[in-house]
């Protein structure tokens, strides 16, 4: 996978409107600014697309898949449309399901309850906790260490694989932008190790979907997931999308109407279930209806907008934050793979003297910039990236190192379609005013969290 840089600033394209552009905050220092918004990692604002479209569909809203009623039946329409849209989003093969879930978590969670018996899963330590953790109760995992490169991470995954006993049914499970160092993982290659050996593989496409192109075709993954929050669709839908033929033949991931066919009494008391084939297989219960529209209405207005004009847009803002960051001797930019590595607009960080959880807060008192602290739920690869203790440092929240010891946790700031450059210019000012002349107010920790002294 490759990513443009863009070529010159004037060709960089404006933000798409997102909600909250305009949303002013209140100083500690007294004052109000306009409110930047630099965790997209964790959920991204809405398009204002996004909801425009939502907002044009509410008052047809109906029930799907059951009423007679003319809005039941658009809304069936739209509900199943959205699927087509979203298989065209992904470039998924004619036969390939969309399964529609909460979020990148629960369509992990889904497919672990799909895995054929005896399966084993292959997945690197570095993983969110949603890519790392849904396996060790219904399969043998094999946790595979952090690489240093991507062919490294090629390398282990295939000695893994080939090494496997019995050899037989096997997942691997790889995210494919990392939501601590926004590093592009090779996911094309680790598809191509996977299926050499006999072995199925799942994108966890949380981070790449919002910032990147992702071709089921292309890369040759089985299955891919992702989350509408961070797709700038945040009415709580999800999806999974690929190969039918493990779906189908689990069981349901949830037992109730829409994934039954046919329910019948048996003369010993019992019932008999028909479940569906399709993907209603495992949507059991009402949909969310909204959420799934908004998920499609997301992936049209990305699509439209065009791939090149925004990662171009998104490289630019990844310079601007990098090189200014790189003036700052304190800061210490976390990362697998190197500089060199192509990436989406997640940077983490850590600056030297300071208490991650105490940086963020300034930043967010004294500057209105909101980003993340902590260990981002992906606890072994943060600390791999910190060099601290893996069995007993780090909890979220917890005190800090002092000046001149590893930080035990990092800052992690990220951006997308919708960051104007202000609040990246914002941002890389307030990291060097906080270095070279400190925070201007007091900060206490409370419950785990620093605030500031009201
Ligand atoms: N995978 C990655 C790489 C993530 O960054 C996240 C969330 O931050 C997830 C999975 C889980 O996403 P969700 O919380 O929407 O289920």
């Amino acid at each position: 996978m490759s990513v443009s840089t863009a070529a010159a600033d004037q060709s960089v394209c404006a933000p798409l409107p997102v909600l909250g552009r305009d949303v002013t905050v209140p100083l500690v220092t007294g004052g109000e600014v306009t409110y930047a918004a630099l965790d997209y990692a964790a959920s991204a604002p809405a398009l204002q697309r996004v909801w425009d479209d939502v907002a044009a569909y509410a008052p047809y809203y109906g029930s799907v898949h059951r009423g007679a009623g003319y809005l039941s039946q658009l809304s069936t329409d739209l509900f199943e449309n959205a699927r087509v849209t979203v298989a065209e989003f992904l470039d998924c093969r004619a036969d390939d399901q969309v399964v529609f879930t909460r979020s990148t978590t629960d369509s992990l969670n889904l497919l672990a309850r799909a895995l054929p018996a005896d399966c084993q899963v292959f997945v690197f330590e570095t993983e969110h906790h949603a890519s790392l953790l849904p396996w060790q109760d219904v399969a043998r995992v094999t946790y595979l260490n952090a690489p240093r490169t991507p062919a490294q991470a090629v390398q282990t995954l295939e000695r893994a694989l080939a090494a496997r006993d019995p050899y037989g049914p096997a997942l691997v499970c790889v995210t494919g932008a990392s939501n601590v160092t926004g590093e592009l993982w090779p996911v094309r290659e680790l598809a191509a190790a996977a299926h050499a050996h006999g072995a199925r593989i799942v994108l966890d496409a949380a981070q790449l979907a919002p910032h990147h192109p992702v071709s089921v075709r292309d890369l040759d993954v089985d299955w891919v997931a992702f989350s509408g929050h961070k797709l700038y669709a945040p009415f709580g839908s999800g999806v999974l999308a690929g190969r039918a033929d493990w779906l189908r033949e689990a069981e349901p991931y949830l037992a109730g109407g829409g994934a039954s066919r046919k329910v019948t009494r048996r003369e010993d008391g019992g019932v008999t279930v028909e479940w569906h084939e399709s993907a209603a297989r495992h949507e059991a219960g009402s949909p969310n209806v909204i959420g799934v529209y908004s998920i499609a209405s997301a992936c049209k207005a990305l699509t439209e907008a065009g791939w090149d004009t925004l990662v171009a847009r998104e490289q630019h803002l990844i310079a601007k934050v990098r090189e200014g960051l790189a003036d700052v001797p304190e800061v210490k930019i976390l990362s697998l793979f190197g500089d060199d590595a192509p990436r989406v607009g997640v940077i983490s960080f850590v600056v030297e003297g300071w208490n991650s959880s105490h940086f963020a807060a300034a930043l967010s008192a004294e500057y209105g910039i909101g980003v993340r602290d902590g260990l981002f739920c992906a606890h072994p690869l943060v600390r791999t990236l910190l060099g601290t203790d893996p069995q007993t440092q780090g909890e979220c929240g917890a005190p800090e190192a002092a000046p001149g010891e590893k930080s035990l946790n990092a800052i992690r700031v990220s951006f997308g379609a919708g960051t104007p450059d202000e609040h990246v210019d914002r941002f890389v000012a307030a990291v060097k005013e906080l270095v070279t002349e400190g925070a201007k107010w007091t900060y206490r920790t409370e419950e785990g969290r620093c605030v500031p002294v009201r």
